[in-house]
């Protein structure tokens, strides 16, 4: 599953700076199968990269034809230009063409650097460009190493980890403490704020809504003898699938809820086989791997289906959750819509902070096990009759 996304940019640099851009990992086999561009591409292809040509050709056919002869033969120098020279050098594909001419217009700014006049202004705007699409290419290396999976991928986050941090303790070493106050300071913001966010995408890619007309219910923390009866009925009175996120050692507890809640037709995810909610986000790559896959385990020989889908518990992802979970198939999904009903007593506090602008594609957040569970997706059911899908295919 993908997220929505409207961006069809063949260039690494409108595919990361340009509109629509979804900010997940997997972009770059995706490119290939994609039609069309994105429009300010368009633009580029249709405008800039001729009007470069048209400069560039002007100038030499000027000198020798006089200004006015030479302005007006570099227009079919410039099509003809554009239009042999992907064929002969047999470039065909759009990213490739888009590299072709941003090739081309970068050797020639190069060497009309210094140049006054529209000449030097195209080259610095196409030297520009040239530094940005190297920039984006750094950003889509960064996502698809994001994207290894297993010791690979732990290998990687180790050295993530431990490379800035001696780097911080030679930087502290070399011009003292202060540096390393602050560079300290700043790894652990930054780390922080990779780990602890449900929604950053810098670890790896994580599901935070979907491309679908609908509104996808996530209920965590389950199966629960109490509210997974209740919930499996409202479900079905309102016709609606969800995704119950299960902790294996509750599935192990009670097998016949997490059976009768794939009979009805649900989807089941991993959600970890304790739940640590305290300690995840710190916890090492053999702790985390335990965590997943003995899960992972539980699920299939109980249900006889292995789960799709992974959710942190409370959203907290360590360094090692994105090679564990790629390396068992499992995609990585967070929500977009929460009301904290795992903590707050007031079913309509909780409501009043999920339903507001719901809107579909929209992955709402909802627990079992809590005094409010019901009363919660009632009260979403209700607002939103036969809004609920089936589980997004994988
Ligand atoms: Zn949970």
């Amino acid at each position: 599953m993908r997220p929505p996304s409207d961006n069809r940019a063949v260039s690494s640099l409108f595919r990361v700076f340009g509109a629509g851009e979804p900010r997940v990992a997997g972009d770059v086999e995706e490119r290939a199968s994609r039609q069309g561009m994105h429009r300010h591409e368009t633009a580029v292809f249709a405008v800039l990269f001729p009007l470069t040509i048209w400069v560039a050709t002007s100038g030499p056919l000027a000198a020798m034809a006089g200004p006015f002869l030479g302005c007006l033969l570099a227009v079919p120098v410039t099509l003809l230009v554009m239009q042999l020279l992907p064929f002969i050098l047999a470039v065909r594909s759009q990213p490739d063409q888009w590299r072709l001419w941003l090739t081309v217009c970068l050797l020639w700014a190069v060497m009309q650097c210094g140049a006054g006049g529209w000449a030097g202004m195209f080259a610095y705007f196409w030297i520009a460009l040239a530094v940005l699409e190297i920039a984006a290419d750094g950003v889509l290396f960064w996502r698809e190493c994001m994207r290894w999976s297993g010791a690979p991928g732990i290998a990687w986050r180790v050295g993530l980890f431990v490379i800035p941090h001696g780097m911080v303790m030679v930087a502290a070493f070399k011009w003292g403490w202060p540096w390393f106050f602050a560079g300290g300071g700043l790894l652990a913001a930054m780390f922080c704020s990779w780990i602890l966010s449900p929604y950053s995408q810098v670890l790896g890619p994580v599901i935070r809504s979907t491309d679908g007309e609908r509104i996808l219910i996530t209920i965590d923390d389950g199966p629960d003898p109490h509210d997974t009866p209740l919930l499996l009925d409202l479900l079905d009175r309102h016709d609606t699938k969800a995704i119950f996120f299960m902790i294996g050692e509750k599935v192990l507890a009670h097998p016949d809820l997490a059976r009768e809640v794939v009979r009805r037709g649900h989807e089941i995810g991993n959600h970890t086989l304790t739940h640590p909610q305290a300690r995840f986000w710190c916890a090492g790559p053999s702790r985390t791997r335990r965590e997943i896959e003995e899960c992972q385990k539980i699920i299939r020989g109980v249900t006889g289906n292995a789960p799709r889908y992974f959710r942190a518990p409370v959203g907290h992802r360590n360094l090692f959750t994105h090679p564990v979970a790629n390396e068992l198939g499992l995609a990585v999904m967070s929500w977009n819509r929460r009301g904290f009903d795992a903590v707050e007593k007031d079913p309509g506090k909780v409501l009043s902070r999920i339903l507001p602008d719901l809107a579909k594609g929209d992955i709402v957040l909802l627990h079992e096990a809590t005094p409010i569970a019901v009363e919660v997706l009632n009260g979403v059911l209700d607002r939103i009759p036969h809004a609920c899908g089936k589980a997004p295919a994988g």
